[in-house]
């Protein structure tokens, strides 16, 4: 894959723009037309065609023609956000009646829309221990519509066979979608290995700024044609074209990004791995994880997300911990230049370790940020 021609060249016309290096953000909600056979012609083919923001945006239209080329796809439409994205394939593949099967906890929102949503309109769902193939398999009802994976998963870092659970989905003309946003668009090519709808939190790693809100999903020509025509249309969840430049603008840099933010998290994983305060490490691509066989099978590398259960019995330590980090801010979401922390106690109803934290490593100095470990790890051994 030429990764800098995707980034720098694919689907930009300067000639269309006065020349200018940069595309425009293009902000208008419609576009007229010289003649009615003009007009026509757009609506017939709305996709492709500059017609209605709604539908497509030029500056939107260069941001899915890169990101559906990153992930080895055939085309790509862009959402306002990645729950958007999730929510757009569940309304494509699903109708009453149906059943699917998920890996069990996925991201919260696609448990709740599987859970509080989708049960409304008859749709069941069974949640599986994706790391076993088996339990898809045997999951599986005649009614069964959709695989759902999410590969790896955001807090507990399961991975699942994707080359194994397509094979399968596809005999039984099952549809597969994955969350693959961990891998951040470069790290693991699920469309490649098979599975019909790539979605990502554009929010994360692809947008990379923390400042926009916005989602992707990846597939065939045909599936995409439909998903536009039926859903996509009619949900109406599309970003804004200033929201579209500012992801094209972080485009630019995921490559530089991710390797920086995965490095980052090697570095802080190889200082603490053997560190008295430190229980256990969790990040799929370490000899530890249980399926780091499967993670080098499947993705390129791990990305700047992982774990570690901190050596206490006591929530508040852990607490105490992340209050006292001064570089890894108290915040929710991921893929930023900031690094972040999340204790278990956040997530309601977590089965997650009292001393769980999971930690996101942005784009600062690695030994800046083993140093603010090392000094909040000083509270572990405060008395109480
Ligand atoms: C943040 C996130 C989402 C939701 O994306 P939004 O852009 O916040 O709607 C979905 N999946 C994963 C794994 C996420 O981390």
């Amino acid at each position: 894959m030429d990764i800098s021609y995707i980034l720098n060249i694919l689907g930009e016309e300067r000639s269309d723009y006065f020349d200018a290096v940069t595309p425009p953000i293009v902000q208008t909600s419609n576009f007229a037309f010289k003649t009615v056979a003009d007009f026509k012609a757009a609506i017939a083919q709305e996709k492709n065609a500059h017609l209605y923001t709604r539908g497509n945006n030029p500056t939107t239209e260069i941001v899915r023609k890169k990101i559906a080329a990153l992930e080895g796809a055939e085309d790509c439409l862009i959402f306002s956000s990645g729950a958007a994205a999730i929510s757009s394939v569940l309304l494509y593949t699903l109708k009453s009646g149906d059943h699917v099967v998920c890996v069990r906890s996925p991201y919260s929102w696609t448990h709740f829309l599987l859970t509080q949503i989708f049960t409304r309109f008859q749709v069941e769902t069974t949640f599986v221990d994706g790391r076993d193939t088996s339990l898809i398999e045997a999951a599986v009802k005649p009614n069964t519509k959709l695989i759902y994976l999410e590969s790896p998963n955001t807090f507990a870092f399961e991975l699942q066979d994707l080359s194994a659970i397509c094979r399968f989905a596809q005999s039984k003309q099952i549809f597969t979608a994955i969350d693959n946003s961990y891998s951040g668009g470069l790290y693991q090519q699920a469309h490649t290995m098979g599975v019909d709808f790539i979605i990502h939190t554009a929010t994360k790693y692809l947008a990379g700024h923390s400042d926009v809100v916005a989602g992707a999903v990846c597939g065939k020509q045909a599936h995409m044609d439909v998903l536009f025509r039926e859903i996509f249309m009619a949900f109406g969840a599309v970003p804004s074209p200033h929201d579209s430049w500012l992801l094209l603008r972080g485009l630019r840099t995921l490559p530089l990004r991710l390797q920086k933010s995965a490095e980052n998290a090697e570095r802080i994983i190889q200082h603490y791995e053997k560190h008295p305060d430190i229980q256990e490490i969790i990040y799929p691509y370490h000899p530890s994880h249980p399926q780091y066989e499967l993670a080098k099978k499947q993705m390129v590398r791990g990305s700047g997300l992982f774990a570690m259960v901190l050596r206490t019995g006591d929530y508040l330590k852990t607490e105490a911990f992340c209050n006292r980090l001064q570089r890894f801010l108290l915040a929710v979401s991921w893929g930023g230049y900031e690094s972040l922390v999340v204790p278990a106690s956040i997530k309601e109803n977590s089965e997650l370790p009292v001393g769980y934290v999971r930690f996101y490593a942005g784009l600062e100095e690695a030994d800046v940020l083993i140093a603010d470990i090392e000094q909040a790890l000083l509270c572990l051994h405060d008395e109480a």
